[in-house]
């Protein structure tokens, strides 16, 4: 038997015809960019997530930079993100001038340490983006009550926790602004690179809407200069067409990570995640804490088993943070477990048996 990492194949074969009208329509009215199909999109995804307005636009990575140009994020000011995530968490705070601040991580939920924020707040810090990774929400309460006393807005990086919620509320509706991403492998996924933004503030919404648009709401009146950030109408009319199965998508991931709870919980070996009371869980990720990691991943590959790691360095490690002069010492959970934590397969399209393959081989490996 062979495990994917992901399967996006399965996924298109279960939806084929609906996929396959889709891109005919989009084709067929020549809607490229723009349109009936983004528009529809926009509204739709609005809908079911329960909020005011949706912005479509190129990427996720472009979701966090508009957010913070509109929020008026400049040089001189210092945004703070989670020492473990995606470098677009941080590459975009230095894309509008100002410093990113990073902060490390819960050894418990893996997310932005809460406890760790007040210290690094100064009198530049202009806002706090939380990344819900892996699915996972992080401590908000904390964070907006932090938040409301020094005056700071919260970007909520939700690139990996569509329809995550925390107290009954779902991502990126607790803060200023939500920035998502539909890279094809995101719980929600295009077929190549999308993204939006959505948020409740009226104002806030307009601006991003015309920043997306090189600073045009209506053609060829430019009010200030923008970007070029759009989702094109396949995308839309893709996403559009994938909306109908997300709710059971997403129920199929948390039922696929309870039955690796289940069936890996006797491994002594593994640390299991573990969800944060009162959140809603969607498991973009199942990542366990495994001893001798490295080696484990190569046994699993060599039988047919494909994982990964989320992620191998940390941000602040990287090359492009040399700069910044971190030591191992300033996030010390990081930087512990980036050598410790392994992402097995994880989509709604996994089978019983396959988690079963999987966790019988990693007792293979340990016995
Ligand atoms: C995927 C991802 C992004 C960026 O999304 P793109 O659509 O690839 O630009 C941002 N933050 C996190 C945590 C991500 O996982």
């Amino acid at each position: 038997m062979t495990v994917p990492f992901v399967d996006l194949k399965a996924q298109y074969v279960s939806i084929k015809d609906e996929i396959d009208k889709a891109i005919y329509g989009v084709i067929n009215e020549t809607a490229f960019i723009g349109g009936k199909y983004v528009n529809d999109f926009e509204k739709k995804f609005a809908e079911l997530y329960g909020v005011k307005h949706c912005i479509s636009c190129a990427n996720g990575t472009d979701s966090l930079y508009i957010i913070m140009k509109m929020l008026g994020v400049t040089s001189g000011d210092e945004v703070i993100t989670a020492a473990n995530s995606w470098i677009s968490s941080s590459e975009t705070i230095s894309q509008t001038g100002a410093t990113p601040v990073f902060a490390d991580i819960d050894p418990l939920y893996y997310t932005i340490d809460e406890n760790l924020l007040e210290q690094k707040i100064t009198t530049r810090t202009k806002a706090i983006i939380p990344v819900h990774l892996q699915g996972q929400m992080c401590e908000m309460d904390t964070i907006l009550a932090l938040a409301a006393k020094y005056k700071i807005a919260v970007i909520e990086d939700c690139a990996q926790s569509h329809f995550s919620a925390y107290k009954g509320k779902r991502a990126g509706l607790l803060g200023t602004a939500g920035a998502f991403s539909f890279y094809p492998s995101k719980n929600l996924g295009a077929y190549g690179d999308a993204g939006c933004i959505i948020t409740n503030d009226d104002a806030l919404a307009e601006q991003c809407k015309r920043f997306a648009r090189h600073g045009a709401l209506v053609k060829h009146e430019h009010t200030l200069e923008g970007i070029n950030s759009r989702m094109d109408g396949l995308q839309a009319a893709i996403l559009s067409a994938k909306l109908s199965y997300i709710m059971g998508w997403t129920e199929k991931r948390r039922l696929n990570a309870k039955y690796y709870d289940e069936i890996l919980g006797s491994i002594s070996q593994i640390t299991l995640p573990v969800v944060r009371p009162e959140t809603h869980h969607t498991y973009h990720l199942y990542v366990v804490r495994a001893e001798r990691r490295d080696k484990l991943a190569k046994f699993l590959k060599s039988k047919g088993i494909e994982t990964s790691v989320h992620y191998p360095v940390p941000l602040p490690f990287l090359e492009a943070y040399k700069y910044l002069g971190h030591q191992p010492a300033d996030f010390p959970v990081a930087s512990k477990y980036s050598h410790q934590i392994l992402s097995l397969p994880m989509y709604a399209e996994l089978t019983e048996e396959m988690i079963d393959y999987v966790s019988t081989t990693i007792k293979e490996f340990y016995s």
